[in-house]
């Protein structure tokens, strides 16, 4: 049951966010879970594919431009559609369609473990030709560039002539709302066909940007079961047939772009199509199976106790495994390859909250995230240069190809903590697998780079270092000084770029001689980011005994919460900006994500305080938001709001609690559902001390298991009502703390320990 997502609704607004949820990909190529033979004309739907950071550039436009505002961004296109095939019946061609005559059975079907989705259908025309339709479709895990969809047409009491008609459609637009922030307000139409026509049996049609230059194909062939009659033109092939017994169809395409292909994008799918040969759609579920076997094996978390969690846990995980992007042109982006949400930018999304699921459980999708990262740090480096800053790199807010994208610089370019929340997934990455190489030849520039930017943008005030004029997470709060947030991560970043300096000193000095000719880092400089770091001045109220936001936070009115109805949620569709920034309102977790990133930087009492003062003003209006404050009540102690907050992020998407799931699925929030278990409930840490587990059940569960990868290992944790069992199923032995205390787990002899009460 809960490896498959089950759904039989027809109604437009239902199809719409299903879209969404039925998608499929592979980190380089997705397509949304449209209906092959389309929708009625009033319907809207968002038809859409798109290849992991293929994108057009576009103007920003501006009433009034100041200096440095970014004049262009990336945006993320629809490309050429291959989804299409229609279905004609009988000589007089009554058409297929699920809103005409009648569906007398309908389901579909997504298949978490298998990766691919199904339709089936029983259809009886208006005319009464009934007919049984089967469509599946997969994006391939093993051969990125591959979409296939097999059809199986079965007759009923209908036999004689059928039509299909397939295309590949390269006249093809995005989505624009003019009236959702989160959406593209326009831009549209951002592709040209440049070729389309039939080669060697191939229908193809290759599209070029206006204005990035990109290009990307989409070839395609058919394969048909049964005798058939088969003609090709104009980016369409019509296969006729008599229907006597069941025919099947198969429409192979591959897909290619100037990214990654470069040149020659028809020929290369055709040898992409040539190299696959004689595969049959069953070989190529058969490959996707195994990949996701080994998928699975690593990253599955297993609840006894409720199969509707059970099944979000798996659905978000799978979806993340989707949008990852492989390569180091692409990353996550905050929809994933789901829809068009956000405009396919990557965020900080990727480093906080999706990145520690595949640190934890496919650490090589997570180096390549870093990768992509490193690519990009010319431009974070001009950026910054740019930004008034003498040396130093300053990521950018949201992005594709590295230069900032946002237009709004107080919820944008402001949040200088992109740049340390990049600096503390390099961290967590070494912590997780001390992977000296990647420090030498990535991580420690990347360190240094980062660290520079907090020192030059910091300053120091009566032996304090302080830093000015940033917003934290929290959007609602702009353009302050002091976040809280943003210093406590930026003392992390300068006193690991410390570290690194003086781990490579150890290790490999040769290597460090030459990276600081190469970034002229000097010793002094070194000493100046520990110090920069001891120094760091971090706000706190003695009174309250909490960390505010930011240094005058707490002066501010709080918001009027009572007053505010229910519709007038989130704040940032009804407010201006500028009246959000004048009260105490959250509009997620930010002090109280610091306290879970960097939790030895406070007393436990002082984390509990600010918990319940910031609880009271937070909105959760982003997703997110509740996944940190379950991470946090699990970690206090407050086992029923750990739940609470964790069954909203659970199933965001599936019951789209937030509303907008039409646009594209919660990535983010996704991530936050795996850490709510692993770093909530199970207590996981990962410091300098090693890893630390310090595991509870929630009062609904019988049972929960789950495994992580650690420094070449493979640990496997089962808890239950009574108990812990820890399992090191791969590796050398490995000294962790539970509940606080050394223990050491050999190889393969489990080590059970009784749960302690919070
Ligand atoms: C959140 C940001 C997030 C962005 C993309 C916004 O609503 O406030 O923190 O990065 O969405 O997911």
């Amino acid at each position: 049951m809960t490896w498959t997502l089950t759904n039989n609704e027809l109604t437009p607004k239902a199809l719409l966010n299903l879209e969404s949820l039925f998608s499929l990909g592979n980190g380089y190529l997705g397509v949304r879970g449209n209906f092959e033979e389309g929708y009625r004309p009033e319907m809207v739907s968002i038809r859409g594919t798109y290849q992991n950071a293929f994108h057009d550039v576009i103007e920003i436009p501006y009433g009034e431009k100041l200096y440095a505002f970014p004049g262009t961004q990336q945006k993320l296109l629809n490309i050429i559609d291959a989804q299409t095939i229609k279905i004609y019946l009988g000589d007089d061609e009554e058409e297929f369609s699920l809103f005409a005559g009648e569906a007398v059975a309908y389901e579909r079907r997504l298949h978490l473990d298998r990766g691919y989705s199904e339709r089936t259908v029983h259809w009886r025309s208006p005319g009464g030709k009934e007919v049984k339709l089967h469509f599946r479709r997969v994006v391939s895990m093993t051969v990125r560039e591959l979409f296939a969809i097999d059809l199986r047409i079965e007759p009923v009491n209908f036999t004689g002539r059928v039509k299909v008609v397939s295309t590949v459609n390269g006249d093809v637009s995005n989505f624009a709302d003019p009236n959702d922030p989160r959406v593209a307000s326009g831009h549209s139409k951002r592709l040209q066909v440049e070729e389309a026509g039939e080669k060697q049996g191939y229908v193809y049609a290759m599209d070029r940007t206006l204005v990035s230059g990109l290009k990307t194909a989409c070839v395609s062939r058919h394969t048909v079961s049964g005798a058939a009659e088969v003609k090709s033109e104009n980016g369409e092939t019509v296969l006729t047939f008599d229907l006597t017994e069941p025919v099947r169809v198969t429409k192979w395409n591959v897909y290619t772009d100037t990214l990654r292909h470069r040149d020659n994008l028809v020929e290369q799918a055709i040898g992409i199509h040539e190299q696959l040969g004689g595969l049959t759609f069953e070989d190529v579920l058969d490959a996707q199976k195994t990949y996701l076997d080994d998928f699975w094996a690593n990253a599955d978390i297993q609840i006894e106790g409720d199969g509707s969690l059970q099944e979000g846990i798996r659905f978000n995980l799978y979806h993340l495994l989707q949008s990852v992007g492989r390569d180091e042109y692409s990353n996550i982006s905050a929809k994933g390859l789901s829809g068009e949400g956000y405009e396919g930018h990557y965020f900080w999304d990727t480093e906080i909250y999706m990145f520690p699921v595949f640190l934890m459980t496919k650490p090589e999708i997570a180096r390549q995230l870093l990768i992509y990262r490193y690519s990009t740090l010319d431009q974070a480096r001009a950026r910054a240069k740019e930004m008034g800053h003498k040396q130093g790199a300053l990521f950018p807010w949201r992005t594709i190809s590295g230069t900032e994208c946002s237009s709004f610089f107080p919820s944008g370019t402001a949040q200088y903590h992109i740049s340390g929340d990049i600096a503390y997934s390099y961290i967590q990455y070494y912590l997780g697998t001390q992977d000296d190489e990647f420090m030498k030849t990535y991580g420690a520039e990347l360190l240094f780079e980062t660290a520079r930017l907090w020192l030059d943008m910091g300053h120091y005030l009566n032996g304090e270092f302080r830093i000015d004029n940033v917003t934290g997470p929290d959007e609602y709060t702009c353009v302050v000084n002091n976040n809280y947030y943003t210093n406590v991560m930026a003392k992390h970043n300068l006193k690991w770029a410390a570290k690194a300096y003086g781990l490579l000193a150890e290790i490999a000095p040769a290597t460090l001689d030459r990276l600081c000719a190469r970034l002229n880092v000097t010793k002094q400089e070194a000493e100046a980011w520990h110090q920069a770091a001891e120094c760091m001045y971090l706000p706190y109220d003695p009174a309250l005994n909490i960390n505010p936001q930011d240094d005058t936070f707490l002066q501010k009115a709080v918001w009027d919460f009572e007053n505010t109805p229910e519709e007038k949620y989130p704040l940032l569709l009804h407010y201006h900006p500028l009246t959000l920034y004048r009260y105490q309102v959250c509009k997620q977790a930010d002090t109280v994500l610091a306290h879970f990133l960097l939790e030895d930087e406070q007393e436990l009492e002082t984390i509990r305080n600010s918990y319940t003062y910031y609880e009271k003003i937070t909105t959760h209006d982003s997703s997110l938001s509740s996944c940190i404050f379950s991470i946090m009540a699990s970690k206090l102690g407050y086992d029923v709001k750990a739940y609470d907050y964790f069954i909203e992020t659970a199933r965001l998407d599936l019951d789209n609690t937030h509303g907008n799931t039409k646009d594209g699925l919660h990535m983010a929030n996704m991530g936050g559902t795996w850490m709510s278990i692993v770093y909530g409930f199970a207590g996981l840490r990962l410091k300098e001390s090693g890893l630390s587990l310090a595991p509870a059940i929630p009062g609904q569960w019988d049972r929960y298991s789950f495994r992580l990868q650690y420094r070449g290992r493979k640990l496997a944790v089962d808890v239950d009502r009574q108990s812990i069992r820890l399992t090191l199923e791969e590796g050398e032995a490995l000294t962790l703390k539970l509940y606080g205390d050394d223990v050491t787990l050999q190889h393969n002899r489990p080590l059970e320990q009784a749960l302690k009460a919070n």
